[in-house]
């Protein structure tokens, strides 16, 4: 870990730092930004607390262009460069009736309140360039051993706010941290009442889990946890499986497959959409399971099934369109065959795309990665790998949409034919002939067909 002479505010904070010193404020940058700082991470922002009131900051700003919609809360905006920079006054959260957020915050003079109320030890440290780093609750200590740990008794910060508990599982994944037992503890006997967060919060908060770079180990580890905010994962833990393919029980085994995952190269929307699709291609095989006369699992239909589930969980997420259909359309044949001839591969490139079938090649082999480690499982993966290479190579120089094809419509237009549905028929009839290979894709002899069809 880094030292705390690594905290370097952007001017702007410091700018704004110095302001409010020289005026006889305390004020510091605090929170995410001081962790991400000591972990050698470049912050995404930077906060600001301070002991002056928001009408003092508003007085003492006047001049800049100020957004005001966090007032009651303590927060006033400072416009610098086209960023906003928030500076908040310390404050003391109320009493919690609901849940999840305070019924009121109380102004306080002093910083260690303030920290006192935030959730982790790691997120709980202060810095200023005349005190240097304050760290009043061992934040250093357990970032350096990777803990997370609430401030205070965590039962009490569970009950005050069941979004901490998703924030601790959450954080642990983007940062590679355990959370201290009694953290975890209190997370696993809170777990239930993670249903009086917003969807939309849950889903924000899965979603950054599933992009940690730990995001395998924790939903292994923490699974349990996770039943709050996802109910389905309860029948997945212990549902058995292990036979000739399996060596995991099914939320074993997909939680090695999100931790096995290969995103790298993908467009943001498709390793999103894949991140999802592992997390809940098989979530449904706890309702299809059955069991043969030798004792072994079989789960039939649960692609299918697993398609409908995994809609609804979407939808209950109110997760957006784009994700939900795309994650629906891989579960839905993860398990099925793949198309082997070069016909049946450019007929699928016509249906569905190159990416779709790029994105079910990564599903595949992360779903396999998570299977037993025999020649059978790595047979399949040499039959996945080889099936995505020749269908890039279609889809690079095959010909698989009518807009592939050598001819316009326009180019039929010219020859004769009249305009209207049966230009768009006869491409069609062209494509699929050139995809057959009876035609070459090359304009004369699509011409010269044409005109021989319609004879
Ligand atoms: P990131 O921005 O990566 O999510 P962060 O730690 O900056 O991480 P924010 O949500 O931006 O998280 O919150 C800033 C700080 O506010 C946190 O570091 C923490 O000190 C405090 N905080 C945020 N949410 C809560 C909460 N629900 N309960 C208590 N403190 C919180
Ligand atoms: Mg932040």
């Amino acid at each position: 870990m880094n030292t705390t002479t690594d905290i370097r505010p952007p001017e702007q904070a410091r700018a704004l730092l110095g302001k409010l010193r020289r005026a006889g404020y305390e004020a510091y940058i605090v929170g995410g930004c001081v962790r991400d700082s000591l972990l050698g991470r470049t912050p995404d922002d930077w906060d600001i607390c301070t002991s002056a009131r928001p009408e003092e900051m508003e007085a003492l700003f006047a001049g800049y262009r100020l957004l005001l919609k966090g007032k009651k809360h303590g927060t006033v905006a400072v416009v610098l460069d086209g960023h906003s920079w928030e500076m908040t006054t310390f404050r003391q959260d109320g009493q919690y009736t609901d849940g999840r957020h305070p019924d009121c915050v109380r102004f306080v003079p002093c910083l260690r309140e303030d920290l006192a109320r935030r959730d982790f030890t790691v997120n709980a440290m202060a810095w200023s360039p005349e005190d240097g780093l304050v760290d009043l609750f061992g934040g250093q200590q357990d970032l350096q051993a990777g803990i997370l740990r609430c401030v205070g008794d965590p039962e009490a910060r569970f009950e005050e706010d069941a979004l901490r508990i998703l924030r601790a599982v959450r954080f642990a994944a983007q940062l590679g941290f355990r959370l201290d037992p009694a953290t975890a503890a209190a997370a696993r006997q809170a777990r239930l009442t993670v249903r009086c967060v917003s969807a939309e919060r849950i889903f924000t908060e899965l979603d950054r889990l599933l992009a940690g770079f730990a995001a395998g180990t924790v939903l292994a580890q923490y699974g349990d946890i996770l039943t709050g905010a996802l109910p389905e994962i309860a029948s997945c833990i212990g549902c058995g499986q292990q036979g000739r393919w399996h060596c995991y029980d099914v939320w074993e085994h997909t939680s090695a497959a999100v931790g096995a995952l290969d995103t790298d190269g993908l467009d943001a929307r498709s390793a999103r959409v894949l991140r999802w699709a592992v997390l809940l291609h098989d979530m449904a095989k706890p309702l299809c399971r059955t069991v043969d006369e030798a004792g072994a699992a079989h789960f039939p239909g649960h692609n299918q099934r697993g398609a409908r589930l995994a809609r609804q969980i979407l939808q209950r997420l109110r997760a957006p369109v784009y994700l939900t259909d795309g994650v629906c359309a891989l579960v839905a044949v993860h398990d099925g065959p793949l198309p082997e001839t070069d016909l049946a591969i450019l007929e699928q490139l016509h249906q569905r795309g190159p990416l779709f079938w790029q994105r079910l090649c990564r599903l595949k082999l992360a779903d396999l990665a998570a299977h037993t480690n025999n020649d059978a499982v790595a047979q399949r993966c040499r039959e996945v790998r080889d099936f995505a290479r020749r269908m890039e190579y279609l889809a690079r120089t095959g010909c698989y949409t009518v807009s592939g094809l050598a001819l316009t419509g326009s180019d039929l237009i010219a020859a004769g034919l009249t305009p209207g549905p049966l230009v768009g028929n006869t491409l069609e009839w062209l494509l699929q002939a050139v995809m057959q290979g009876t035609l070459p894709n090359r304009k004369e002899e699509l011409l010269q067909a044409v005109r021989s069809r319609s004879v």
